[in-house]
This record gives structure tokens, sequence and C-alpha cells, in this order.
């Protein structure tokens, strides 16, 4: 073959075919540090915002800090933020159009699987205290066995006083484990059964303390030691538990992974890594054209379901303040959100190399390879999902492509392999245009979710190109 015919093969296969394009091929130098100092901000959000309640209260601190309002008060600004039982919060850029022209929306989550103590979590057995805990969300059980954790969470008094919880982050702060079974003697318990069966839910007991109180006449020494710990220190008894949320999580900072520090590992990243480039995105905005808001939602782990997550009717009293805020009849809310579009940000599972039978290879995400987004998701005939219009598609790939967003578009998972389901469809219901987007993962829903720092970015300049957007 000629030279000058190679050529134009190349040419006709740049100009027809697609490609996916590895982030690090993509960027500058400037844009390369921008991804590791991104990075850096990103880590810290994922240490302070560990749970919903967490992530809620440092959303509100940096939106406040950059002078957002309370749009549940009286004052009046562009920029606002309204906090939902201090589990969902939303943030507010104000555009230079009417409302009645549509939102833009970024919705995320702020909710990880962990393990939530049960309403009388404290025993005592074997001289050994532990808490009795249900999981939350999809995990793989095995995985939270034998490893440090930190408890975090609230517990409020039937006075209405609230006590604090976050133990087990400070290096000085003691941590706590759900016991495992030593190798030699899990044969017939463990080893030769089906993983489902060989990790039950209610030995997810998190071991708490060993010393006993008073003498050997003393019932339940081990207990009452920490039930006396628990109110000197916190002033709490065993009923308080009841009216308590304390969650159950992974113990210690995110860190960066890899020997050239590319990737980020930690716990909640579904969907922290999501919830943090919205707030990154639009703490940044100025004077967008449409009105945009980041949503950041509880209880999507468990179905959406409950007053604070995305199945409330949180959005509908979300646009109505708005519209009287700007003199407009609240009747004009379904309207305004019908005419609206929007991104439910949520991560997916990226391709993995040690597992590629669960993944259509040219249809999976993979890391490196920029923010990714699903037409549709569902499984074994697209149940259940909100399939994404061609025509808003293709909206979003020419918004990308304007602001030098790389992106993926990708699907989890084999057809009949399983599949997962996000907040997309409760949304959709609203008329809006919604698409799911968000960066990929490995190890998700694990105990030490991995994502690339590339991705991460490119999931931040993905929402502020879609704010931006006109
Ligand atoms: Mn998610
Ligand atoms: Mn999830």
């Amino acid at each position: 073959m000629e030279v000058q015919e190679k050529d134009e093969l190349k040419q006709l296969r740049d100009r027809l075919a697609v490609t996916p394009k590895l982030v690090w091929d993509q960027v500058d130098q400037a844009e390369r540090a921008a991804i590791f100092a991104y990075g850096e901000h990103y880590k810290t959000f994922l240490d302070r915002a560990k749970t919903e309640r967490e992530a809620v209260v440092e959303i509100e601190r940096q939106a406040k800090a950059l002078g957002f309002v309370d749009l549940a008060g009286k004052e009046i600004g562009p920029r606002g933020y309204y906090n939902y039982r201090g589990k969902n919060i939303v943030l507010v850029v104000q555009g230079r159009r009417p409302l009645t022209e549509g939102l833009r929306l970024v919705a995320s989550h702020i909710d990880s699987p962990r393990l939530d103590l049960k309403q009388y979590p404290l025993y005592e057995d074997t001289d050994l205290a532990f808490l009795k805990t249900h999981y939350y969300g999809g995990i793989k059980k095995y995985q939270w066995l034998a490893r440090p954790l930190a408890i975090h969470g609230v517990v409020i008094k039937a006075d209405g006083s609230r006590v604090q919880f976050s133990i087990g982050e400070d290096p000085h702060d003691p941590v706590f484990s759900v016991l495992d079974l030593l190798p030699h003697l899990a044969r017939k318990t463990q080893m030769d059964k089906k993983v489902t069966d060989a990790f039950e839910g209610e030995k997810l007991n998190v071991l708490v303390g060993s010393l006993p109180l008073g003498d050997a006449d003393t019932k339940e020494r081990v207990k009452l030691h920490l039930l006396k710990y628990l109110e000197d220190h916190y002033g709490i008894q065993e009923e308080d538990l009841i009216s308590a949320e304390l969650e159950v999580v992974p113990a210690g900072p995110a860190r960066d992974l890899g020997w050239d520090r590319s990737l980020v590992g930690g716990y909640g990243q579904d969907d922290r890594s999501c919830a943090y480039a919205a707030l990154a995105a639009l703490l940044d905005l100025k004077e967008p054209e449409h009105t945009c808001l980041a949503l950041f939602y509880d209880k999507e782990e468990i179905g959406s379901e409950g007053n604070t997550g995305a199945r409330s009717f949180l959005l509908n009293e979300m646009v109505e303040i708005l519209l009287e805020r700007q003199g407009e009849s609240p009747q004009a809310r379904r309207r305004v959100l019908m005419a609206s579009k929007a991104l439910s940000a949520d991560v997916t599972g990226a391709l993995d190399p040690d597992f590629p039978e669960v993944h259509e290879k040219r249809n999976a995400a993979r890391l490196g390879y920029g923010v990714c987004f699903h037409k549709y998701g569902g499984s074994g005939g697209k149940y259940s999902t909100s399939d994404a219009n061609a025509e808003y598609v293709a909206w979003i790939r020419r918004i990308f492509n304007e602001h030098g967003v790389v992106w993926q578009a990708g699907e989890l998972g084999k057809v009949d392999e399983g599949g997962g389901g996000t907040i997309a469809k409760f949304l959709a219901v609203y008329g809006m245009e919604i698409i799911d987007c968000g960066t990929p993962l490995l190890s998700m829903h694990s105990p030490f979710e991995v994502a690339s720092k590339a991705d991460l970015y490119m999931t931040f300049k993905a929402y502020q190109a879609f704010f931006k957007a006109g």
C-alpha cells in the first residue's frame, strides 16, 4: 500500500469511527495539574462527609462561605441553599432567563452503603460487648469483617437535644470491628458454602468493648461498663439509642492510590464523587443562562424512599419557593419542571480486568476515559429505567464536546448479568429531560472504592459545562 493511501485511510477512520479517548492523552500540562489539585480537595470532602448528614453540613458550610443565602429564611440573593432535615440540601444559582424556560438540575446522592445500628443495639456475650446492626444498601457482607470501623451519627434525646458522634477517624480515637472466623475452623461454616450463605447479616455485630464493671456477681458487667461510659461521655442512656441514627463506616481517610498517585481509594465515592463534582461546579458558577440547581439526595441506596429520598416532593417545594421569590405564581411549577434539563449524577461500575466476563467490553465504562453517561440503566430488557431521549443525548454530546469534556457512553454490565437503578426515573416523571452521568468506579459499593483522578475531574468539568450551557 502506498504511503499516501495509508494516510487517507487513517483520515477516513478518524473522521468516521468513534475511538474512546484516555483523559491523560487529551489534557495539557495545566489541565493535568488541575486534575491533581482537584483530587486533593475531593479527598478532603470525602473525609469530612462520610454520612449524608455530614455531607449536608459540609456542603452548606462551603456554600455559606461564598455568600449563599438560606432560601428557607428571609434573605434575598441570586445564590441560595435549602437544607431539608439535615439530610437533603439543594443549592441554587439564579439564571438570566425566566424560570419557565426551564432549570438545569444536577441531582446526586449523599448516602452510601454502611451498617446502621439496630434499635436495641448494645449487648454482651462471652464477656465482650457488641452492637447489633442492620446493613444499609447493597453490600458484600464479607468486606465488612475484620477491618477498622468508625461510628458516625446522631443521638436525639427525648428532650430534643442532640449528641453528635464521630469516633474512629482521629488516629488517637479507638476503632471498632466486626469479627471474622479463623480459617482453621471455617471449613464447614464458611468455606464450603455459597458466599451469600456463608456471611449472614445477623452476624454483622460490631465489637465495642471488653472491660467489666463491679465484681463477678454483677450482671452483664461489660455492657454496664459501656452504658456508664456513654452516660459519662455523652450524657446518654440505653433508651436514647432508640432515637438515634448511628452509622458504622470504614475508619480512616481517603488515600491516593498507586505509585503514580493517579487514583483515589476511599469509602463513599458512590456517590460523593458526583456530589462533590456538582458542588464544585455550582459554587464556581457566575450568572448562568438558566437557573441551576444542585440537589443532594438521601436514601438512594435503599430505593430513594422516605421524605429525604428522591421520590419525595422536595423538588416541587423547591421550585415553588423559587417561583414565589421571583413574584411568580407557584402554579407554574409543572411548566418549569417539564422545560427543565437534568443530569442524574451517579457513578457507574468500570470494566474490571479481573472480571471481564460480567461486562460487555464494547459498552463498558473504562477507568481513565472520562465521565460516563448511560442512556439507560435497568436490567434484563431495560426494566425499571429512564431511557434518555436521543435528542437529549445529542444535546449532551454537543455541550460536552464544545467544552472539552472527555466523556464515554456505557452500560452497566452484560444484558442479562444484573444491573442497577438510579434516581433518574424518579425525576423523569416530572417531564424533564434526564440522563445518568457520572464517574466510573472500581470496587464499587466496597469499603474502599477506586476512582481515577482524571475521571473525577472530567465529572466536574461535565457538570460545569452542563450548568453553563444555554
Ligand atoms: Mn449511586
Ligand atoms: Mn450505589
